[in-house]
Order: structure tokens, then C-alpha cells, then sequence
């Protein structure tokens, strides 16, 4: 473990730089107060280990007050882990960016999905409201059908008794004028 004293000439998370102010590219694997031993800070409380993601110090457990967050505490903060070789570093760095880009653009498709989503829900919605005014324009269309059959069924009636009073007419004309020119 690297002394406070020799941490000083690293930079220390939650400063200026970068990746710190994101959230972790990896969910911790423990909470920060499940380590041992216990490292104090100035304030003889056990510090918080937590893990670093900035630029020059990326992937490295520290220790920092618990308080810091709280505008509170003191200023002590210790690295747990020995500095990355400039490979590792650069390697870190990469993995940590690739994930970040990642989950912007997952954000991306979510705010994309769930637009579509809303749009499909419209597009539901007037699909129903259309399938049923079909059904009542089919239904109204059925009724006029059975309307119109209804009206042309007295007039089929009519026409047939038309014919047979014709027909008995005439029958009666040929008997008139077969019983007046009689028996030759
Ligand atoms: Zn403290």
C-alpha cells in the first residue's frame, strides 16, 4: 500500500479531470467500508475505499475520508494500489471509454425504443378506433341491405298479381267471344 506522503505526486480522483465526475464503467465488487484493515483518516474514522477512473489513475483503489462528500471531514486520501505501467494505463483508459460510449448510445436506442413504442401506442389506438367505425359502417350497410329487400318484396307481389289479372282478363274476353259466336 502506497503511504500518503508518496501518493501526493499522483493525481487524486475529483479533481478537474474526466471519467470521476461519471459513474463507475463497472459495478464495485464490495461496499467502500468492506475491506481490512481499517485505514483511519485524519479524522480517526475508517476511511472509505473507493476506486478511481480518472485519466491518470484509472482502475485503482484509494482510500478518502467519508465525510469528503458531506463538505465535511478532512483532506486525507491514500492510494491502495501501486501506479499502472503506461500500457495498462493506456488499456484501462480504453476499456473504460468503450463502455461509457456504449452506454450512450444504449441511451440513445432507449430514447429511440421508447419513442417507437409511443408511436406505436398512436398508431394502436387509431387502428381501433378505425376498425370500429368500419363495423358500424358495415353494420349501417347491412341495414340498408335488408331494408331495400323489404321494399322490393311488395313490388315483386304487386307485379305477379298484375299479371294474373291480366291473364284472367283475357280469359274472360276468349270465353265472351267464344259464347258469341256460339256453336257453328
Ligand atoms: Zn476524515
Amino acid at each position: 500500500m502506497e503511504s500518503s506522503s508518496q501518493s501526493t505526486q499522483r493525481s487524486m480522483p475529483g479533481g478537474s479531470t474526466d471519467g470521476q465526475r461519471k459513474p463507475p464503467p463497472v459495478p464495485y465488487h464490495s461496499t467502500p467500508f468492506d475491506y481490512d484493515p481499517d485505514v483511519l483518516c485524519f479524522c480517526k474514522l475508517k476511511a472509505a475505499r473507493l476506486i478511481s477512473w480518472i485519466d491518470t489513475n484509472p482502475c485503482l483503489r484509494y482510500y478518502r475520508c467519508r465525510r469528503r462528500w458531506s463538505g465535511e471531514g478532512c483532506t486525507f486520501y491514500q492510494w491502495h494500489d501501486p501506479e499502472s505501467d503506461k500500457y495498462m494505463k493506456r488499456l484501462l483508459l480504453d476499456l473504460r471509454d468503450t463502455i461509457y460510449d456504449l452506454r450512450d448510445q444504449n441511451a440513445i436506442l432507449e430514447q429511440q425504443l421508447k419513442e417507437a413504442n409511443g408511436m406505436n401506442d398512436v398508431l394502436v389506438t387509431e387502428s381501433a378506433e378505425k376498425s370500429a367505425s368500419l363495423k358500424k359502417l358495415q353494420r349501417k350497410l347491412a341495414e340498408r341491405d335488408a331494408d331495400a329487400v323489404q321494399q322490393a318484396m311488395p313490388r315483386k307481389i304487386s307485379a305477379w298479381n298484375c299479371s294474373c289479372f291480366i291473364v284472367l282478363v283475357l280469359a274472360l274476353l276468349f270465353g265472351l267471344v267464344l259464347s258469341l259466336v256460339g256453336p257453328v
